[in-house]
C-alpha cells in the first residue's frame, strides 16, 4: 500500500483533528482487525465545515466550466493510478470480497470524467414568447442553469466509493462546493476519495468531509438554510427524517428497497435462475437492487427453485481479502444476525429453506427460501442480506400486485420470451427502473436511476444528478413594443 489514508477531518482544505480531539478506529467486519482511525466530528466542526463550504462554493462558481473539467479529469486519472490501494482499504472495512471492491473502484476514473464532462453541458432553454397572446412578441426569454451552492452529502455503508462519487463528482463538476458525511462503518474510502480531488487542485473548502456518528451530526447538516441542496443514499428510515428536517431546499433521496423480479411461463428457466443466483448475492445482498423478491408461475416454479438452488449453494463465502471469495461478509455481525433472525422468522411463518441461511459471525450463507408469503416481513421488509424469497402468482393480475405490494418501488425485473409481457410488465409495475429480461441488480453510472414510493425522491446517473445539483433562472429581456 503506496497510499496514505487521511485520519482527519477534512476542513477548509486542511485535514484537521476533530475539536474535541475524539477518535476512533475502523474495523474489519471479517477478522476485527483495525484497517484505520478516524476522528469523530462533533457541533463546532459541522459549523466549520458549513462555513468552509459557503466560502468554497462563492470561489467554484466563479471557476469556469472548462476548469473544472480539468480538476475533474487530473481526479479521474489520479483515483485510476491508486485504484489497487483504495480497493484494498474498501474491501477491508466494508467486507466485502476484494474482486467486488476491484470492480466497483474501477468504475470511479469514467464516473468522475462524465460527471465532469456533464458539469460543461449546462444547457438552458429558450421560451417562445410570442405564443404568449398579446404581450410577448417584443421580449426574448431563456433560462440559465446555476450550482445550487452548498450541497451535503450522505452516504451508505454499502458502496463506499461508488455511492460517494454518484453525489460529489456531480455536485462538484455542476461547480457546488459539498460536505461529506460517509457511512461510520466505511468512511476510509470516502477520505481516500477525498485526498484524490485536493490532489487534483480543487480549490480550498470545496470539498469538506466530516466523519462521526450521523444520528449526531445529521439534524444540525440537513437543517441548516446556509445548505441548498442535499443527496442522501440510505434506509428509507433516515431519509424520512431528513426530509421531515430539511425545510425548503433541494432534495434527492435514494432509499431503500424489496425488489422484484417476475418469472412468466414463457421465460428462459436457466437463464433467470443463472440472473437471480447473481443479483441476490453479490455483496453479500446488501444492495438497494438486490433481488429479494422472485414471483414464479406456479407451472415452472418447481423447475425455477431445481435451477436456483445449487448455482447458489456454490457461491464461495469466506475471507474478503482472498481472491477465490465470491462472498465476503455483511457490514457488521450484529446485521447478519438480523438477517438470519428474518429468514428463521419466515420459516416459522411456513416457508421451507432450500439452501444455506447459516450464521457465522458477521456472514449469512447464501439462502433461497421458498413459499415465502408476499405479506410476510421477508417480503415486505427490506432485508438487506444474501437471501431471495420464492412466490408463486397464478396470473399477471396477482403477479403484479404482487411485485407492486410493497412501500417501496426502486427496481424490478421480468424473464419472459414476449414482447407483450415485457410491455406490460413496463406499464404495470411499480419501479423506477425496470430490467427486461436481467435482475434489477444492473447500473450503468450514466443511466436515470432512483426509485418511486417510499424507494425515494429524484434521480441520480450523471446528466440527472447535474440537474438536481443546478437551478434554473428565467430571464426575459424587455424590448420596446414595436
Ligand atoms: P442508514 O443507516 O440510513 O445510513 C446512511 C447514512 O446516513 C450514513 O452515513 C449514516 O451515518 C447517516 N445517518 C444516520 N442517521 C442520520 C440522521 N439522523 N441524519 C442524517 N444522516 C444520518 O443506511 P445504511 O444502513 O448505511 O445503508 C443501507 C440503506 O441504504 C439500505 O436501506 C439501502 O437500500 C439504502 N441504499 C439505497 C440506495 C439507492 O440508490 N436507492 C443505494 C444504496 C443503499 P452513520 O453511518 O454514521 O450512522
Amino acid at each position: 500500500m503506496n497510499t496514505t489514508i487521511p485520519d482527519r477531518l477534512l476542513i477548509a482544505g486542511e485535514w484537521a483533528p476533530a475539536a474535541s480531539g475524539a477518535s476512533e478506529p475502523v474495523r474489519s467486519p471479517w477478522d476485527g482487525h483495525v484497517v484505520g482511525e478516524v476522528a469523530v466530528a462533533g457541533a463546532p466542526d459541522v459549523e466549520a465545515a458549513r462555513r468552509a463550504a459557503e466560502r468554497g462554493a462563492t470561489v467554484w462558481r466563479e471557476t469556469p466550466a472548462f476548469a473544472r473539467m480539468d480538476v475533474m479529469n487530473r481526479a479521474a486519472a489520479l483515483v485510476e493510478g491508486r485504484a489497487e490501494d483504495i480497493a484494498q482499504v474498501l474491501s477491508a472495512e466494508n467486507g466485502k470480497t476484494i474482486t467486488e471492491a476491484r470492480g466497483e473502484v474501477g468504475r470511479a476514473g469514467d464516473m468522475i470524467r462524465l460527471a465532469g464532462y456533464e458539469g460543461t453541458q449546462l444547457y438552458g432553454d429558450t421560451l417562445p414568447l410570442d405564443a404568449n397572446r398579446g404581450t410577448g412578441r417584443d421580449k426574448l426569454g431563456f433560462t440559465v442553469r446555476q450550482p445550487c451552492g452548498v450541497v451535503v452529502a450522505i452516504t451508505p455503508f454499502n458502496y463506499p466509493s461508488l455511492l460517494v462519487l454518484h453525489k460529489v463528482a456531480p455536485a462538484l463538476a455542476a461547480g457546488n462546493s459539498v460536505v461529506l458525511k460517509p457511512a461510520r462503518t466505511t468512511p476510509l474510502t470516502a477520505l481516500l476519495l477525498a485526498q484524490v480531488f485536493l490532489d487534483a487542485g480543487l480549490p480550498e473548502g470545496v470539498l469538506g468531509v466530516l466523519t462521526g456518528p450521523g444520528a449526531a451530526l445529521g439534524d444540525a447538516l440537513v437543517s441548516d438554510p446556509r445548505v441548498r441542496k442535499i443527496s442522501f443514499t440510505g434506509s428509507t428510515a433516515t431519509g424520512r427524517r431528513i426530509a421531515s428536517l430539511a425545510g425548503v431546499k433541494k432534495l434527492s433521496l435514494e432509499l431503500g428497497a424489496s425488489c422484484p423480479v417476475v418469472v412468466l411461463p414463457d421465460a428462459d428457466i436457466e437463464a433467470a435462475a443463472a440472473a437471480v443466483a447473481l443479483g441476490g448475492y453479490v455483496n453479500a445482498g446488501q444492495v438497494c437492487i438486490s433481488v429479494q423478491r422472485v414471483i414464479t408461475h406456479p407451472r415452472i416454479s418447481a423447475d425455477f427453485l431445481d435451477a436456483l438452488v445449487p448455482k447458489v449453494a456454490a457461491i464461495q463465502v469466506g475471507d474478503p481479502g482472498a481472491a477465490t471469495s465470491q462472498m465476503g461478509t455483511l457490514i457488521t455481525a450484529s446485521e447478519a444476525s438480523r438477517v438470519h433472525a428474518a429468514i428463521q422468522a419466515a420459516t416459522e411463518e411456513g416457508a421451507s429453506i432450500r439452501t444455506g441461511g447459516a450464521l457465522d459471525g458477521a456472514t449469512v450463507s447464501p439462502a433461497v427460501i421458498a413459499g415465502v408469503d408476499p405479506r410476510s416481513p421477508l417480503a415486505q421488509e427490506e432485508l438487506f442480506g444474501p437471501a431471495v424469497a420464492v412466490s408463486t402468482a397464478a396470473d399477471w393480475t396477482a403477479a403484479v400486485a404482487q411485485a407492486n405490494g410493497t412501500g417501496y418501488g426502486l427496481g424490478a425485473g421480468i424473464f419472459t420470451s414476449d414482447v407483450s409481457g415485457a410491455v406490460r410488465a413496463v406499464r404495470d409495475i411499480d419501479a423506477g427502473v425496470i430490467h427486461i429480461n436481467w435482475t434489477p441488480l444492473w447500473r450503468a453510472d450514466l443511466m436515470p436511476y432512483g426509485g418511486l414510493k417510499a424507494s425515494g425522491i429524484g434521480k441520480e446517473g450523471f446528466r440527472s444528478a447535474v440537474e438536481e445539483m443546478t437551478e434554473a433562472k428565467t430571464v426575459i429581456l424587455h424590448g420596446r413594443p414595436w
